[in-house]
């Protein structure tokens, strides 16, 4: 008999010790391929999941002319659909999601004409806005690739615009924005990078530490209440079940707790506090967050800027900007400091490190002060030399977590940021895995990238932009199979939040999240996955979204 099947009859025996008569379920998902990992492989168990209290009650194989399925007040034919544990995108900003979706939309421009172009609509379709925002320029997509100048902003508003980089890491704003906050010529900052015209004035443009000179009004309550509530929406959608938001202010967690305990907002969220001397003091006092849809128990750092705004931290300079070796938004001595007192309090602690210098002395960081089975993560890892590799791992766990849909959104331009010598560390997923012991939470980053799951499952095994390229794949030695990947998208997501016991298994007693699809994703033909759609998401035990009712 295959070890599979041991462990699936060990499984049926514990719930059926727990299943007695008296157990009544409270709904029956009936017919499904049932998803199971074992090791690295995956496999399906056809029959019915009975749900009680939001959570697995028991799985029950089907057999011909036998019912073994718990009484349940409610069922669900789901006839042959392939379920799998809930997908979870272990890093993204879903409040910055929601308020992306709530602000122009300058995805997928094709010059600064056409983003300028954007605004003025978003301008006449929103009178009411007091400040006009916009994410997702990318000056990579544009002839000649430059930054940006805001010249062309002029006369279109009187109120302050502030449009992000796809990136998050450099903004353009107008000249309003920029006089409301004091910003001229002679403006600096450490870690950032306030950009200057020819005549010596600023161009709008500001690069990292730079953004936190802008001084303009604040996102109200009741725009962030609809950002969290379109963003839930949009999650659900696309058979989203957790989301871990990579850094977030003490008001914003506090308003989220407020919608979950109101019923407002379902999802459940791991949050990592964004970190500052102040907020590291505030949660000492106020100590760990855990709620059944809440979870705050780590800080998110920044170590360096993004790459294609040239803020990665590199240890040789950049390929196209001699001398340049990007930004430390912190120095070393703080972040040794910050996983000193992190350690003392127990937390986890996660680090955004994109060049191979960043990742190189957060790992040294991580080696000396993290505890054992501490988890500490490196956000992104992106470009990691080879012997730095294996400082991940090892007891203290330290892990990568990953967004695969980067090494295709920036395998055509990332060749001239690092030159080819330094490209097979860069996006080398494969062997992140292997040195983590075979864990590798994945995520997104939306709203830099599309909220989607589906295409980091395509990004991460085939290795292609959706558009196909390139035919053969990018880095292909580094592709992960599309087991290993659904894994990375729910058991190790789940791991990387210590949450693995409740959370990324079709298991007893695991919270009853479900992404549902009519087709196999281990199995369809790999063009398909990103288009595939989602036929229902459950959470906690109630579906949440189905493509039938939502369309
Ligand atoms: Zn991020």
């Amino acid at each position: 008999m295959k070890a599979h099947l041991y462990a699936f009859f060990a499984l049926l025996l514990v719930s059926i010790a727990g299943c007695g008569p008296a157990f009544l379920a409270d709904v029956t998902l009936m017919n499904a391929h049932i998803a199971q990992f074992e090791g690295d492989s995956l496999y399906y168990v056809y029959g019915h999941v009975a749900v009680r209290d939001g959570k697995i009650l028991s799985i029950v194989p089907y057999r011909e002319g036998e019912n073994d399925v718990p009484s349940a007040e409610d069922s669900v034919d789901l006839q042959g659909a392939y379920l799998y544990p809930g997908f979870i995108d272990a890093h993204a900003h879903f409040l910055g999601q929601g308020l992306a979706m709530n602000s122009v939309n300058l995805w997928g421009a094709k010059s600064w004409e056409e983003c300028v172009s954007r605004v003025e609509v978003f301008i006449a379709e929103h009178p009411e806005k007091e400040v006009i925002r916009g994410r997702g320029w990318d000056q990579n997509d544009w002839p000649g690739a430059q930054y940006p100048s805001n010249e062309a902003l002029v006369g279109l508003s009187n109120k302050p615009i502030v449009l992000s980089r796809i990136d998050g890491h450099a903004v353009v704003a107008n000249n309003v924005a920029l006089e409301l906050s004091y910003i001229d010529g002679t403006s600096h900052i450490e870690g950032g990078e306030v950009l200057l015209r020819p005549d010596g004035q600023p161009t709008g443009v500001l690069i990292d530490n730079a953004e936190g000179l802008l001084n303009v009004a604040q996102v109200s309550e009741p725009e962030r209440i609809q950002a969290l509530l379109d963003a839930q929406a949009r999650c659900y959608s696309l058979g989203l079940t957790s989301v871990h938001d990579a850094g977030l202010a003490t008001e914003d967690i506090d308003l989220i707790d407020r919608l979950q305990q109101e019923g407002r907002l379902t999802i459940p969220l791991y949050v990592m506090v964004s970190e500052s001397p102040e907020a590291i003091q505030l949660w000492k006092t106020r100590g760990p967050l855990k709620t059944n849809l809440l979870e705050v128990h780590s800080f998110k750092f920044y170590s360096d800027g993004a790459l294609g705004s040239r803020g990665a931290l590199l240890r040789q300079p950049y390929q196209d900007r001699h001398d340049h070796y990007g930004l430390p938004i912190r120095t070393y001595d703080y972040m040794q400091n910050a996983a000193g007192e992190v350690a003392l309090m127990g937390w986890q602690m996660n680090t955004h490190a994109i060049g191979d210098s960043a990742n190189h002395s957060m790992l040294k960081i991580y080696r000396r002060h993290a505890p054992a089975a501490g988890r500490w993560r490196i956000e992104h890892a992106q470009i990691v030399s080879a012997e730095d590799r294996n400082l991940f791992g090892g007891p203290q766990e330290i892990l990568p977590s990953v967004q695969p849909s980067h090494a295709t959104s920036d395998m055509d331009w990332a060749v001239e940021r690092l030159g080819a010598q330094r490209m097979p560390n860069a996006y080398a997923y494969a062997e992140l895995r292997k040195a983590a012991g075979g864990v590798l939470p994945l995520g997104t980053d939306f709203p830099v990238e599309e909220v989607n799951p589906l295409y980091t499952l395509y990004a991460a095994t085939a290795r292609k932009a959706l558009d196909g390229h390139p035919a053969s794949g990018f880095q292909m030695e580094n592709a992960l199979s599309r087991a290993q990947a659904l894994k990375g998208m729910t058991h190790d997501a789940a791991y990387a939040a210590f949450q693995e016991e409740e959370l990324g298994a079709i298991k007893f007693g695991y919270w009853a999240n479900f992404t549902i699809f009519t087709k196999d994703l281990m199995d369809c033909p790999m063009e398909d996955i990103p288009t595939m759609p989602v036929q229902q998401t459950w959470v906690h035990g109630v579906s949440v979204y189905s493509s039938t009712t939502n369309n």
